[in-house]
C-alpha cells in the first residue's frame, strides 16, 4: 500500500465569497505548474477542497514543491480505499507501521460527512484503533498529544485515511492580485519583501540597479541567485536589470554630499515608476524598514517619495531585523544575501548621509541639472530576465501568458 493521493486545503481562499472560484482556478494552474516535473501527477478540485492524484509519482518529492504553493493551508498525503471498515482498517495500520517508534503514540481522529455510513465517528474511532493497538507492538492510545495522528475521513466519493498534515505556505495563489515592482536588491531586506508580496499573491517584477565597474558581475550573479529562490515560490519571475552606473556618477558631482544617498534613491524610485508603467504594475515594493538606516526614516521617505504619487508598498515596515532573517532563512536567501559583493548604494554611501533630509532642499538641489535624458537612457538600457526555478526551465513565452 502506497499513498495515492494528496489532499489539499485551502484555508483562507474560502473566505473569498464571489472571488473563490477565480482564487481556486488560479491554484490549480499553480499547482499544475509547479508540479510540471511530475507528468503523472493529476489535479481534481471538489468544491470545497483539491486532490493531486500521484499515479505513481513520488510523493516526497512532490511534497517538497506543494509546500512552497501560495494559496495551500495545508495538506495530506492520504490513501483512498472504499467505504469499507477492512479496508480502511489496513489502510490506517499501514500509515501507522510506516511512521511508528516503539514506544510511540497514536490517535484516529474520524470524520464522517456521508452520514449515511454505517459507522458513526466514535464506533470508527474505536474499531480502527484496537485494530491497531492489537496489530502494532510496543504503541499506546494519546488522545491529546499523539505521535501519530490518523485522520479517517468518510466521504461521498470514498474513504480517505492520512497521517501527516503538512503546513503550506497560506496567503492567496501566486499571481491573483495583479502585477507589482519589486526593489531588489542584493540584501537581506528586498528578497523577504519579495516574498511576502507574493504571498497576498503579487505578481512581482524585480527591478535591480547595477553600477559597474563599482559593482561586479558577481554581486548581479548574487542578485539573479536570490531571484531564481523567489521563483521557487511562483515558477518564474522577471528581473530588470538598469545600469546606473552614468546616474550616479552625476549624482556625486551635481548634489551635494550629505544629500546624494536621498537623490540616489530618489533617481531609483523614477525608473522604476517607469519601468512599472511600461509593464502595467500597479504599486512598487521596497524592503525598508522604518529606522534600520539613514534612508529610512519618516523624513527620508516622504523626501524620497516626493518623485512620484503610485503607492511604495513595504511588507517590512515594521519588522525587526530578527524576524526578517527569519524569514530569509526559511526562504533560502539569506546565504545568498550574505555573499560579500558591494552593492551600488554601498560604495557611493556617503560618510555621512542626512537622516532628515528637507524636500524643498534636495528638489532645489535636482532642479540644477536636466536628468530627464540620462533616465530616460537608463530606462532604455535596461535589461530583462526571465529567471525561472528549477525543473521549469523549459516554460516556453507561449506558457508564461498562462500566469
Ligand atoms: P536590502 O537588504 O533590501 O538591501 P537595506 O536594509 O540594505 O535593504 P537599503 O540598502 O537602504 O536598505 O535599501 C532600501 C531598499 O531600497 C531596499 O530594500 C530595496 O528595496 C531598495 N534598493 C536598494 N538598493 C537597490 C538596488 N541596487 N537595486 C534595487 N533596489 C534597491
Ligand atoms: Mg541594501
Amino acid at each position: 500500500m502506497k499513498y495515492d493521493r494528496i489532499l489539499i486545503r485551502y484555508g483562507e481562499l474560502t473566505l473569498k465569497g464571489r472571488n473563490r472560484k477565480f482564487f481556486v482556478r488560479k491554484l490549480k494552474t499553480n499547482i499544475r505548474m509547479m508540479l510540471r516535473r511530475f507528468p503523472q501527477t493529476q489535479i481534481e478540485t471538489l468544491h470545497d477542497r483539491m486532490y493531486v492524484l500521484l499515479n505513481g509519482e513520488p510523493y516526497d518529492q512532490v511534497k517538497e514543491r506543494l509546500a512552497k504553493v501560495f494559496g495551500i493551508q495545508s495538506f495530506s498525503p492520504a490513501i483512498r480505499t472504499e467505504k469499507d471498515l477492512d479496508q480502511i482498517k489496513a489502510a490506517a495500520l499501514h500509515i501507522v507501521k510506516q511512521a511508528h517508534i516503539p514506544g510511540g503514540t497514536f490517535k484516529i481522529s474520524a470524520r464522517r460527512s456521508d452520514k449515511s455510513f454505517e459507522y458513526d465517528t466514535q464506533q470508527l474511532n474505536y474499531e480502527i484503533g484496537s485494530h491497531i493497538l492489537i496489530n502494532v507492538e510496543d504503541i499506546t492510545v494519546d488522545v491529546k498529544k499523539p505521535d501519530i495522528n490518523v485522520i479517517v475521513e468518510i466521504r461521498g466519493e470514498g474513504a480517505f485515511v492520512s497521517g501527516e498534515v503538512v503546513q503550506g505556505q497560506g496567503g492567496f495563489p501566486a499571481r491573483s492580485s495583479g502585477k507589482g515592482t519589486l526593489m531588489l536588491s542584493g540584501g537581506i531586506d528586498s528578497p523577504v519583501a519579495g516574498y511576502l508580496a507574493m504571498k497576498r499573491g503579487v505578481d512581482i517584477e524585480a527591478v535591480h540597479f547595477h553600477s559597474p565597474p563599482y559593482t561586479s558581475e558577481r554581486a548581479k550573479q548574487k542578485v539573479l541567485d536570490i531571484a531564481s529562490k523567489l521563483a521557487e515560490f511562483s515558477g518564474r519571475i522577471k528581473v530588470h536589470i538598469v545600469p546606473f552606473t552614468e546616474i550616479q556618477e552625476k549624482i556625486h558631482e551635481k548634489i551635494p554630499e550629505g544629500y546624494t544617498m536621498t537623490s540616489t534613491r530618489r533617481m531609483m524610485l523614477r525608473i522604476a515608476d517607469e519601468i512599472r508603467k511600461k509593464n502595467d504594475a500597479l504599486a512598487i515594493f521596497n524592503g525598508e524598514s522604518l529606522g534600520q538606516v539613514a534612508s529610512q526614516t519618516m523624513e527620508s521617505m516622504l523626501a524620497i517619495n516626493e518623485v512620484t504619487n503610485t503607492p511604495i508598498l513595504r511588507p517590512l515596515i515594521a519588522m525587526d531585523k530578527v524576524e526578517i532573517i527569519k524569514i530569509a532563512t526559511e526562504i533560502d536567501t539569506l546565504e545568498i544575501s550574505n555573499r560579500p559583493y558591494e552593492d551600488c548604494c554601498t560604495i557611493f554611501t556617503p560618510p555621512a548621509p542626512k537622516t532628515r533630509p528637507k524636500t524643498d532642499k534636495i528638489v532645489a538641489f535636482e532642479s540644477k541639472f536636466d536628468w530627464a535624458p540620462l533616465l530616460e537612457k537608463a530606462v532604455e538600457e535596461t535589461e530583462t530576465l526571465v529567471i525561472r526555478s528549477e525543473g521549469n526551465e523549459q516554460a516556453n513565452d507561449n506558457h508564461l501568458n498562462l500566469f
